[in-house]
């Protein structure tokens, strides 16, 4: 049997990394976790309880009171986010959580919390994580990193058709908009700033097809995995 490994994936705002991160973990048998997530339901958690995040000993307090969990869903096969053992796979996505999760993803306390879990996740590999640090801080001696990026347009129009399904009040303009306020904020902060690890192949997936970037990563697992056993 071929080596279980871990397979972290970063990348910019809305380049498509959950999507193939759950193909690849269907695949390959694997859990697939998306952190992004666990940062949204912690943000929720926030505006929920109108957590003042400028207060360090506040944001403590209300991390004490998040219980994250993923429960899996034969359904949709993957993974969804619990938060407190209710399930907000969908209240995560509106657009207020969308507004305010990136000044709370660069809290050092909100960070701790969060990379905690995700490395426990990883004891016994077998996992693919997309989000923004996973490489770089979560799993630095992943066996396989990428780091997908697509023009920001396209980026822009594929956020927009998935969150105007759901809410046909939103403009395309306000979606460019935040992913461009997200990409700055998660690229300049000072705790665990987006960066592409020294050791990351790139995949631009702007023309690639679903099947297309799906193969082109199975690829490179194959290789990592066959020179793990040799
Ligand atoms: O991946 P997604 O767009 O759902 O992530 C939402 C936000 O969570 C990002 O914009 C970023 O601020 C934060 N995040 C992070 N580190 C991760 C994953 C997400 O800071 N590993």
């Amino acid at each position: 049997m071929e080596e279980k490994i871990i397979i972290a994936i970063d990348g910019h705002s809305s380049c498509g990394k959950s999507t193939l991160a759950k193909d690849m973990a269907r695949e390959l048998g694997y859990k697939h976790i998306d952190s992004g997530a666990m940062y949204r339901a912690i943000t929720l958690h926030f505006i929920r309880n109108n957590v003042n995040i400028s207060d360090t000993e506040e944001v403590k307090a209300a991390l004490d009171g998040v219980k994250l969990s993923f429960v899996y869903n034969e359904l949709k096969q993957t993974s969804e986010i619990c938060l407190n053992g209710e399930d907000v796979a969908h209240q995560i996505h509106e657009m207020i959580v969308a507004e305010r999760v990136s000044d709370v993803a660069a809290l050092k306390d909100v960070r701790e919390y969060a990379v905690e879990q995700q490395r426990a996740m990883g004891i016994e590999k077998g996992i693919v994580m997309d989000g923004r640090d996973i490489g770089t801080v979560v799993f630095p001696d992943a066996e396989l990193k990428l780091f997908m990026t697509a023009d920001m347009d396209v980026r822009a129009k594929r956020r927009f058709q998935e969150l105007y399904e759901k809410n046909p009040n939103i403009t395309y303009e306000e979606v460019m908009a935040n992913i461009q306020m997200r990409d700055y904020i998660d690229s300049n902060r000072e705790e665990s700033p987006l960066r592409q690890a020294e050791d990351a192949v790139v995949l631009n997936n702007a023309k690639m097809s679903r099947e297309e970037q799906l193969k082109t990563a199975l690829g490179w697992v194959k290789e990592r995995t066959a020179k793990l056993a040799t």
